[in-house]
């Protein structure tokens, strides 16, 4: 069933991710509007890459500019305030308690997606989109399949509105997910997901590599780059499609 007609809120971070999310919810949606958290990041470099890639979409795909409406910006300084992660404090990334990496924002997730169903309420919104992988972040609780779908009957009870959240990036890889932003967007795409998007949980934005800017190291970076050199090898022929 065509949503041509329908309006979409998309979780949009201004990493890889959401940014292919944002262009999946273009393609798919009538209008778009998008949503970015401060929180207390370590890579909030990645809320100024935010601006830069909405106007690169609009710059390189004129239907998907006509599409692009408003974008907010929501302080959830309270993330950072319940205690330190290495997303969020200069702590060196590592595994931590329960066997989830240090990395984890407990009720990160969770939160993020109940801001924007109370903005998407407020603005008449039904479907949400965010860029959650049980592939990629099985570590991640909050990244799973059953805990969005789980949130999506909690938001819509708790609000008495029916909400429907979009993950589609749930049962990919990040090889796939290069793949999803060629064939949604094709080079131009993919030239701007390499260039302005922000995956390195450090910050970093000073080195240069084929898949994009960034430490090169860190548990984000190492999965951009893995994911980026199968999706190269799987187009030249190295690996089966
Ligand atoms: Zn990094």
């Amino acid at each position: 069933m065509s949503r041509l007609g329908e309006t979409a809120l998309v979780l949009f971070s201004g990493g890889q991710d959401s940014t292919t999310c944002l262009a999946w919810t273009l393609a798919n949606f009538g209008r778009v509007q998008t949503i970015g958290f401060r929180y207390g990041q370590r890579h909030a470099v990645e809320l100024e890459c935010r601006p830069v890639i909405l106007a690169e979409m609009r710059k390189r795909f004129p239907e998907w500019a006509a599409k692009l409406d408003e974008d907010h910006v929501l302080n959830l300084g309270i993330i950072r305030e319940l205690g330190a992660s290495a997303m969020t404090h200069d702590i060196a990334i590592g595994m931590g308690d329960a066997g989830l990496p240090n990395t984890f924002v407990p009720g990160r997730n969770l939160l993020f997606f109940t801001a924007a169903a109370a903005l998407a309420y407020r603005k008449g919104i039904k479907t949400l989109v965010g860029g959650m992988c049980e592939t990629d972040y099985s570590g991640y609780p909050d990244c799973r399949d059953d805990t969005i779908k789980a949130l999506q009957v909690a938001l819509g009870l708790g609000m008495d509105r029916r909400f429907v959240l979009e993950t589609p990036l749930m049962w990919i890889d990040k090889a796939a997910t290069w793949k999803m932003a060629e064939d949604l967007g094709g080079a131009p795409l993919l030239d701007l997901i390499v260039e302005h998007t922000h995956s390195c949980y450090i910050g970093d934005r000073s080195h240069r590599h084929d898949w994009g800017l960034g430490c090169g190291r860190c548990p984000a970076c190492t999965l951009r780059k893995q994911g980026y050199e199968r999706y190269c090898a799987k187009r030249e022929g190295r690996l089966p499609a």
